[in-house]
């Protein structure tokens, strides 16, 4: 790419932000971070050329091995049948929920009727009893649906679905577990106004030593020892997903389920960086499943729009003592801030 039409790009894309952000005022710093942000784009798409060619290249020699395609065909036969196999299942599944219903609507017909009769027998108002106003019904009604649905497998690993209540799986909501989740608790400034786009996050080693890390850092060192007043946290994770239900998402898990429950009656609707803090009890079976594996190499191919976690990697916890200090030292305003912060948490409730 030649320095003109870089120009050019660097010039359309600040227009497109001033165009998109009316309200913000355009600074050096919003200048630079869009042009770092047309750097990396255009050296993903460089990176990305490159990959496409040789995955050409390999697939060309594949398609000639006659092994190759021999396994190809085996696969697409177990896929097949798999597919119908599944599509069995389900019609069988339909089928005996239609007969269950038919059935319990027949017995519930029968009951209303002998009701009635009897309540004509005993000259009683019919309202007072009809069958709709049977709170058992309903919740019967539900565990049957739950049982029937096979389960989200989203909700189960990482304790949130992006369809939520709209999900055509089940959610088996837990009461209090020792994990809370706060929900999009930690933003930046690249978060709050989309300037993340997909991969940035991933890309690069450089990504350790960024302000983007040094800001997680802070966050970090500040949030932490204000859960871990409730008890020994022993595992913490910060999502960089840009999906909208993981993004910023904040896990704890404390030793016990006291402590968090504990920490929730404390920390549930405060506000921390004038955020309201939502909590909710999650659970997480395994974090080697709900956090995403390839993220930490940096080649998940969904990149930050991936439903498993991309989390943070954690800065070393012996330090926050001497981090603490070093900023009670050198950033006077900073702490200055956070009292304040502090102050208001405690005027809310
Ligand atoms: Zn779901
Ligand atoms: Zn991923």
């Amino acid at each position: 790419m030649d320095n003109e039409s870089f120009q050019k790009m660097k010039l359309i894309i600040i227009e497109e932000f001033k165009d998109e952000h009316k309200t913000i005022k355009f600074n050096h710093k919003i200048y630079r971070l869009l042009i770092k942000k047309l750097r990396r784009k255009l050296k993903r798409q460089q990176l990305a050329k490159e990959r496409d060619e040789k995955i050409r290249l390999e697939e060309l020699q594949r398609q000639n091995d006659p092994l190759y395609q021999a396994w190809i065909i085996q696969k697409e036969k177990t896929r097949l049948q798999k597919e119908i196999e599944e599509e069995e299942e389900n019609k069988k599944a339909r089928k005996s929920r239609e007969q269950r219903e038919q059935m319990e609507l027949q017995q519930q017909q029968k009951l209303t009727k002998e009701r009635v009769e009897k309540q004509k027998e005993l000259l009683l108002p019919a309202k007072t009893n009809s069958p709709s106003h049977n709170p058992f019904a309903t919740v019967q009604d539900r565990i049957t649906a739950s049982i029937e649905r096979p389960v989200c497998s989203f909700y189960s690993k990482t304790g949130v679905c992006r369809y939520d209540e709209r999900c055509h799986r089940t959610h088996n909501r837990p009461d209090i577990t020792n994990t809370l989740l706060a929900v999009n608790m930690y933003s930046n400034f690249e978060m709050q106004y989309g300037l993340d786009n997909e991969y940035d996050f991933d890309i690069g080693l450089e990504f350790e030593e960024s302000e983007r890390y040094e800001n997680f850092k802070d966050f970090f060192y500040d949030v932490l020892p204000e859960f871990e007043r409730f008890g020994r946290v022993i595992m913490f994770k910060v999502c960089y997903n840009s999906g909208i239900h993981l993004r910023g998402n904040v896990y704890v898990q404390y030793k016990t389920d006291y402590e968090a429950m504990q920490a929730y009656k404390a920390l549930n609707t405060r506000y921390y960086a004038g955020r309201m803090v939502q909590c909710q009890f999650v659970n997480i079976p395994s974090w080697t499943a709900a956090i995403c594996g390839l993220s930490e190499f940096g080649k998940c191919p969904k990149g930050r729009r991936c439903h498993y976690l991309h989390v943070f990697r954690n800065p070393p916890v012996k330090s926050i003592e001497k981090e603490k200090k070093s900023s009670r030292k050198h950033k006077r305003s900073k702490s200055r801030d956070r009292s304040h912060r502090k102050k208001k948490k405690k005027s809310h409730h």
